[in-house]
């Protein structure tokens, strides 16, 4: 793999999109169990209080560079990430190549529906994807290990995870080698999104690192997180000013 940057102690890989869909796929092509994250700001703070969640970021597989608040942090320290790779993009990404390769995919989180939903507007979007069950994330603890059962038997490859940070990457750090050969992602609202639940930032707001004040457009009961983007620039600084 590529070079790391770190930021805020969790190193991120230095990869472009194309790079790290190559290292999903290679590790899928050797059945190796891999867990990939996609680190923004509002993670990497949760991470510097949380010493599960910042220890599961330290041993993963691949963490991407998600939002633009890391490449901003990475500037800070003289460094640049080739390019932003948000978790919709690559999971996209994913299930493109997937439906070339035929690769089973399991989708797994959201409300009620919003699974089958992203799993209905997938197929029509890139064909065959081989989409061998959905689940949403909110399960009782027997549920649970009908699941993680459901998961295992139907032989899945791609098991992209929308249960919510830190939730998401705990939820696949404890039960990803009871899943046989796996690659786990932790995505987040993507299936959202790919649903047609909500939707992405114009073009033009994610090319100029605006993509946080669209979704606080779209949503202000996200306020209380998004404090969590100046206390990320002042980690960041303070970071820069110790070293
Ligand atoms: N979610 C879930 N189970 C839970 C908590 C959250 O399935 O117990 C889902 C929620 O419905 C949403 C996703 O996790 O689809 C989290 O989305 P959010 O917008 O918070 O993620 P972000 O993209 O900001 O990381």
């Amino acid at each position: 793999m590529t070079s790391t940057i770190d930021i805020l102690s969790v190193p991120i890989q230095n990869v472009t999109i194309e790079e790290a869909c190559s290292y999903a796929f290679q590790c899928i092509d050797e059945g190796k169990t891999t867990a990939i994250a996609t680190a923004n700001a509002e993670m990497l703070m949760r991470a510097c209080h949380d010493d599960e969640l910042a220890h599961i970021l330290q041993q993963a597989d691949l963490v991407v560079p998600d939002g633009a608040g890391v490449l901003w942090a990475a500037e800070q320290q003289g460094c640049h990430f080739k390019e932003r790779v948000t978790g919709v993009d690559l999971a996209c990404k994913l299930l493109e190549e997937a439906a070339v390769r035929k690769t089973s995919v399991y989708l797994f989180g959201g409300a009620e529906g919003v699974a089958d939903m992203a799993a209905a507007n997938l197929q029509r979007k890139y064909g065959d994807v081989n989409i061998v069950g959905t689940h949403s994330g909110f399960f009782t603890a027997e549920e649970e290990r009908e699941i993680i059962n459901d998961i295992r038997c139907k032989g899945t490859q791609i098991l992209l995870v929308a249960l919510g940070v830190p939730k998401q990457e705990k939820w696949i750090s404890n039960h990803m080698y009871e899943l046989g050969p796996c690659l786990c992602m932790g995505v987040g609202g993507t299936l959202d999104v790919l649903s047609g639940k909500s939707a992405r930032a114009p073009k033009w707001m994610q090319e100029h690192r605006l993509e946080w004040l669209y979704r606080f457009a779209k949503e202000p009961t996200r306020f209380k997180r998004m404090l969590a983007l100046p206390k990320f620039v002042i980690a960041v600084k303070g970071n820069k000013k110790a070293k």
